[in-house]
Formats: structure tokens, sequence, C-alpha cells
């Protein structure tokens, strides 16, 4: 009892004296901890709300190669989270890593890379959206001998994997190029995308007679990229240039660059020339476009995986006013402006420019709601629609365009002509698979079981 006794006393006199310890150290320590707890509950709360916005807008589904998280190994770090260049693709949700916004990851694999315990692996499609991806032996080169594929076609995304594979398929095809039948071209390039470019570049230093056909500008995906976005890239080497540093920049510097390097080396590039066929012909390839035909011993397809716009197919489609992706909403200013599109590019193109100076948007759609549209997209539309500045037609059509009118045929109602100064026609893109099966190319389905990094 007497033990007891002064067990409880000794107890008693430390805690006296490390009462003025315990409230200088404990108390801030409690707080941290209790704001830590605060901060990490309202992180889980916001990133279960955008992945069931992600799951709503239909976007849950990465479009190439992605990270996949084995959680019965994933410790609910979030140094995936946080090592992510493109920020809130990855989140964490009840201690373990979820993919929070899908469509958002353009397959750096930093994750994976960041990952203390290997949770991560880098997969191409899903069970429910199967990737298709031309067969290809280690030169970049279909089964129909003599076409080649570069870049983001063959699966790998990033700029510089792009960049590198272009100059690699135009080494390969110098190398085969006696082997190859006798037509009076050595190469067409198709894309002037970042693998299109160095393959270009390639070609001129190869001294490979080539032609490059571009549908669009020169830059690619990269000149979709919203405006100031941040580009990551590690180093490159472009033919005729050498080893650029360049690791962090932005989307308008990097094209800035690509256009003063074809200045500067003379590059051939034929703009809004789009390639629509290609046939086997006398040994080699008959190429088709949209202005020409090319006899070619070899084809490097570097069209990567956006596709070809889709267009509206009305009278006056061929204006030069009417374009199929917003690049600078200033540029409409005091302009009436049609938008055509009912998914995240329409919204977020109709409601940048309805943001700007004395601009009147009318955005179109087919169908009756923008289901498909992630809300704070629909969020600023009706920002904008409250504003004045823009109107929304449901099951509305374009159907004719003229120099300052367009045509707008609304289901149940009589045919209405608006003023008009330009179109944006954001309504999705033709992927390009149909036209690779079609030349005779050989596609695998990936569905998200292939460790490819
Ligand atoms: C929003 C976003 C952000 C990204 N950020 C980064 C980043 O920070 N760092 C990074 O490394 N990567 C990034 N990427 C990925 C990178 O942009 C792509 O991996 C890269 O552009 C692929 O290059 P490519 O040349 O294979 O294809 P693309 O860049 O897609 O170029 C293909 C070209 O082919 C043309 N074309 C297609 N069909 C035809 C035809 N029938 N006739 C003629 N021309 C045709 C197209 O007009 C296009 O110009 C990002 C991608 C997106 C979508
Ligand atoms: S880094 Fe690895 S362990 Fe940490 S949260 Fe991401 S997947 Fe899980």
């Amino acid at each position: 009892m007497q033990l007891l006794a002064d067990l409880a006393y000794l107890i008693y006199i430390n805690v006296i004296d490390y009462l003025p310890a315990l409230i200088a150290y404990g108390l801030p320590l409690a707080l941290a901890w209790h704001l830590f707890l605060r901060s990490k509950k309202k992180a889980n709360k916001s990133n279960i709300k955008q992945m069931e916005e992600s799951r709503k807008a239909g976007l849950l589904e990465p479009t190439s190669l992605h990270p996949i998280i084995d959680y019965n190994i994933c410790l609910g770090c979030g140094t995936c989270v946080r090592a992510c260049p493109e920020g809130e693709v990855l989140g964490i949700i009840n201690e373990k890593a979820h993919l929070i916004n899908p469509s958002n990851c353009i397959g750096h694999g930093a994750c994976k890379s960041a990952c203390p315990v290997n949770a991560i692996s880098l997969v191409l499609g899903s069970e429910k959206r199967g990737v298709d991806i031309p067969t290809l032996d280690s030169d970049f080169q279909t089964n129909m001998p003599g076409i080649y594929v570069a870049g983001e076609l063959g699966g790998m995304g990033l700029i510089r994997n792009a960049v590198s594979q272009g100059t690699q398929a135009i080494n390969a095809i110098k190398n085969s190029i006696s082997h190859l039948g006798q037509a009076p071209l050595d190469v067409v390039i198709i894309g002037a995308g970042p693998a299109g470019f160095a393959a270009s570049l390639a070609a001129m230093e190869q001294g490979l007679s080539y032609y490059t056909l571009e549908q669009d500008t020169l830059g690619g995906t990269v000149a979709h990229y919203p405006r100031g976005k941040i580009v990551m890239t590690g180093h490159v080497t472009l033919p005729l240039v050498g080893k650029i540093a360049i690791r962090e920049t932005t989307k308008e510097r990097l094209i800035n660059f690509w256009q003063s390097v074809a200045q500067q080396t003379g590059v051939k590039i034929n703009y809004q020339e789009q390639m629509t066929g290609i046939e086997t012909y006398q040994g080699g390839y008959l190429i088709t476009t949209d202005k020409n035909r090319y006899h070619t011993k070899a084809v490097l397809l570097a069209i990567g995986r956006r596709g070809t716009p889709r267009k509206l197919n009305v009278p006056g489609e061929e204006q030069s006013k009417v374009v199929y992706r917003l690049i600078d909403p200033s540029q409409y200013q005091e302009k009436h402006v049609l938008v055509v599109g009912g998914g995240d590019s329409a919204l977020e193109a109709a409601a940048s420019i309805a943001e700007e100076f004395g601009t009147f948007v009318t955005l179109a759609y087919r169908g009756d709601a923008f289901q498909r549209a992630k809300p704070k997209n629909r969020v600023r539309i009706e920002a904008a629609q409250q504003s004045g500045k823009l109107n929304v037609l449901f099951n509305t059509v374009a159907t004719e365009i003229s120099a300052s009118e367009v045509t707008l045929s609304t289901k149940g109602e009589r045919p209405q002509k608006i003023p008009n100064d330009a179109v944006i026609v954001c309504t999705g893109g033709i992927l390009p698979t149909p036209l690779l099966k079609k030349i005779g190319i050989a596609i695998e389905t990936k569905r998200g079981h292939l460790e490819t990094a």
C-alpha cells in the first residue's frame, strides 16, 4: 500500500515539475496534429468530389499511358501526388492514392519513379477503354515494309520520346533505303508535332529526299495546350541543332523555339495539307492528300493520337473564319462568335471568349444538356449567360456559314440567321485507327495489363 502511495506521489511531483514544459511543447504539438488531421480530412473530401466529377463527366478513363496503383502496397504517403507535374491528377482518398482526374494524365511517369514502395505501374488502356497501338519492330517499322510510326501514335507520350523516336525512325529508314522500292521520294513524313518535326530535321541531316505534310500548324498537340501552360521536357537532341537543355518552359516559348529552328534550317513542311490515304504503288507507296499525291519509298506516320478534327460538312465551312481550336480568346474582342460543341473544349472556348471585351458568343450543341462537361466549365458558362454575353442553344446545328452570318437550325423551330464573325468547331476528332487498318497496318488493343516502364 505504502509502495503505491509513494509511486503516486512520485508521478504527481514529476507532472508538477514538467507541467510548464508540457504546456510549452505539448499544446502546440497537439494543435499542429489537429490542424494536420483537419486538412487531411478536407483534402480527402475534395479528392472524392473531384473523382466523382470526373466520373460524372465520363472522364474516368485515361487516354494513354497512365499509372495503376497496387492498393496492397500503397502507403498513402502522397509522394506520387506531389511528384506529378500536371497537378491534381492523383489524390489521396482513405489513405491510398487514386487517379482523381484521369483525363489530365499525360504519362509523365514521375509518380512511378517517385513511389518509395513501387506501388505504381504504368499501363496503356483499361478494361473498359482499350487503346489501339500499331505493332512495331525495334526500328519503329510496322508490319508493312517501309511504313514506320513515331511518337504518341506508337503508344509512348511525351515530347522527348516523340523527338527521339522521330529521329531514330528516320535513321532506320536511311539504313534500309536501298532495300525499299524505286519511288522518286525517299520518305514522306505525316505530321509536324515533336515527332514529325524532329524526323523532318533528321531527314534533312541524312540527305534524304522528303516531304512533311501537316494538316494544321507546327508543334502538333503542343500548339493546342492552354495558353501559358508549363511544359516539362527532359533534355532532347534535335537533329541539325544538337542537345537542347530545356527542362521546363512554356508552350509559347517552345513553339517559338521550334519556329526559329524551322526558319534557320529551312526545313520543308507543307502546312494545311492533310493526308487522306496511303496505298501500295509500284514497289512503294502512294500518299494521297487533300491537295496532292506523292510516290515514296517509305512513310513515317507521326500523326499522334488526337486524330483529325471532325468537320461540320456544311456550305461555307471552307472560309478562313472557321477554325477547329481556340488559340487566343483575345483575338475575338468585339466579335460575334459561334462555338459548336458540348464537351469541355467547346465550353472552355465559349467561356474564355465571352470573358473578352465586347464579344458575343453563341454556343450551339446538338444535344439537350452538357452532360459530359466538367462542372467548373458549366459554372463558367452559366456566369457568361448571366452577364448577357453568351447564348446557349441546345438541339441546334449549324447548317450554313456565310461571310457575315450563320444559319442555325434548332429542333422544332424555324432556321434562324445570326450575325457572325468567326466559328470555332469543337466536335472532337476522328481517331486514326480506321485509317491505319485501311492501310493494312496491324493493330493491338491494349487493355491496361501491359507493364511498359
Ligand atoms: C494538355 C497536354 C499537356 C501535355 N504536357 C506535356 C508536357 O508538359 N511534357 C511532355 O513531354 N508532354 C506533354 N504532353 C504530351 C505531348 O504533347 C505529346 O506526347 C506529344 O505532342 C506527341 O507528339 P507527336 O508528334 O507524336 O504527336 P502530336 O503532337 O499529336 O502531333 C501530331 C501531328 O500530326 C498531324 N496530323 C494528324 N493527322 C494528320 C493527317 N492525316 N495529315 C496531316 N497531318 C496530320 C496533327 O495535326 C499534329 O500536328 C501533353 C499533352 C497534353 C494533351
Ligand atoms: S507514392 Fe506510392 S505509396 Fe505513396 S501514395 Fe503514391 S502510390 Fe501510394
